[in-house]
């Protein structure tokens, strides 16, 4: 049986374009920077973003820990959402590799207010931790892949700005913001000092992210990444499928999306599931299954479990809650099954 794959949008394979360009990619050195092809990769995503410089990293989690780590200073708190990426799934890297501390802040859908910076917000030079870098996610994914407009960011980067405190904008899915709200990835980017963003998620490479920002920031990453051991050399085989991503992914987000509201609205339908349907507006969906007969709490492992047995691979958020996640290996067809599949889970 083939599954539809609705875990992440990571599991997309290589298209045949991509191979292609893999094939006959152009390669050298890159830790000579020797490497044409990463070179042109780097250039473009810097572009995309409207930054100086790019750094080719082999995953968003590295992307993210250099920039955390090369804004804040040791012993200082990264300000981020309670439920973001680089708290809850980066393996502690902020503290284990950086000496640095998280400070949660809670949010509805993902962006804490300016009203919870500025609560959150130390100065440096007295005996509590200083706050060392505001961290903010779009699309934020554990909220359901939200996406948050320039009007909404524009005050938390004016907070940091007059106090001097580094932003990094975890983008691992800046494309699925910038295709949900109409705007350009660059106008998210805009004023964040460092933005990360993934080529091997809905873009569909196989591996990969883009580290964007000022060309001496970009020269320290370079440095860090090599003290990581991320440093790669003939790397441009990778770089040929991150730009052939880059080109063609973007414009395929919105089939994403339509995907992602159709399974919604069939979950809305559906007796012991819930779902907001206003909270989809990207390639994610979370919804909540409801307590049988008896059951003190919903169990998303059993529902995930019943999934897979019709043929549907998706994963449990937590005790009580899966997430969907769309992506451009499932065509419409595809998503009719999972609907199919999730009626006949309900019955
Ligand atoms: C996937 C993801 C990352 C990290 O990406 P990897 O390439 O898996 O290391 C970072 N942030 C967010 C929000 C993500 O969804």
């Amino acid at each position: 049986m083939s599954f539809v794959d609705l875990r992440s949008d990571t599991v997309t394979r290589p298209t045949a374009e991509m191979r292609r360009a893999m094939a006959e990619a152009e390669v050298g050195d890159d830790v000579y920077g020797e490497d044409p092809t990463v070179r042109l990769l780097e250039e473009e995503g810097a572009a995309a973003m409207g930054k100086a410089a790019a750094l080719f990293v082999p995953s968003g989690i590295m992307g993210n820990q250099i920039a955390l780590a090369l804004h804040a200073p040791r012993g200082s708190e990264v300000l981020c959402d309670a439920r973001a990426h680089i708290l809850l799934y980066e393996v502690g890297a902020m503290a284990a590799i950086s000496g640095l501390q998280p400070h949660p802040m809670p949010s509805r859908d993902g962006l804490p207010g300016v009203e919870d910076v500025a609560s959150a917000y130390v100065a440096r030079g007295g005996y509590r931790v200083p706050s060392g870098v505001l961290e903010l996610e779009n699309t934020h994914n554990v909220a359901g892949g939200r996406a948050f407009a320039r009007s909404r960011i524009e005050p938390l980067l004016d907070f940091a700005r007059d106090r001097a405190l580094p932003t990094h904008l975890d983008g691992a899915r800046i494309f699925n913001a910038a295709t949900a709200l109409g705007a350009p990835a660059s106008e998210l980017a805009r004023g964040f000092d460092s933005v990360m963003f993934c080529l091997s998620k809905g873009l569909g490479a196989p591996v990969g992210s883009l580290l964007c920002g000022a060309e001496d920031f970009i020269a320290e990453a370079r440095e860090r990444r090599r003290m990581l051991g991320g440093a790669m050399r003939q790397v441009g085989v990778l770089a040929a499928a991150g730009r052939v991503a880059l080109r063609s992914g973007p414009s395929l987000l919105s089939a994403d999306h339509e995907h992602a509201r159709l399974l919604a609205s069939a979950v809305a339908e559906l007796p012991g599931l819930e779902i907001d349907l206003a909270s989809v507006e990207t390639n994610i969906l979370i919804f909540g299954v409801r307590p049988g007969p008896g059951e003190a709490a919903g169990q998303a492992s059993r529902w995930v479990a019943a999934a897979r047995a019709e043929g549907i691979l998706a994963s449990a958020l937590d005790a009580s809650r899966v997430r969907l996640v769309t992506h451009r290996d499932l065509d419409r067809p595809a998503i009719e099954r999972a609907i199919a599949a999730m009626r006949r889970i309900a019955a």
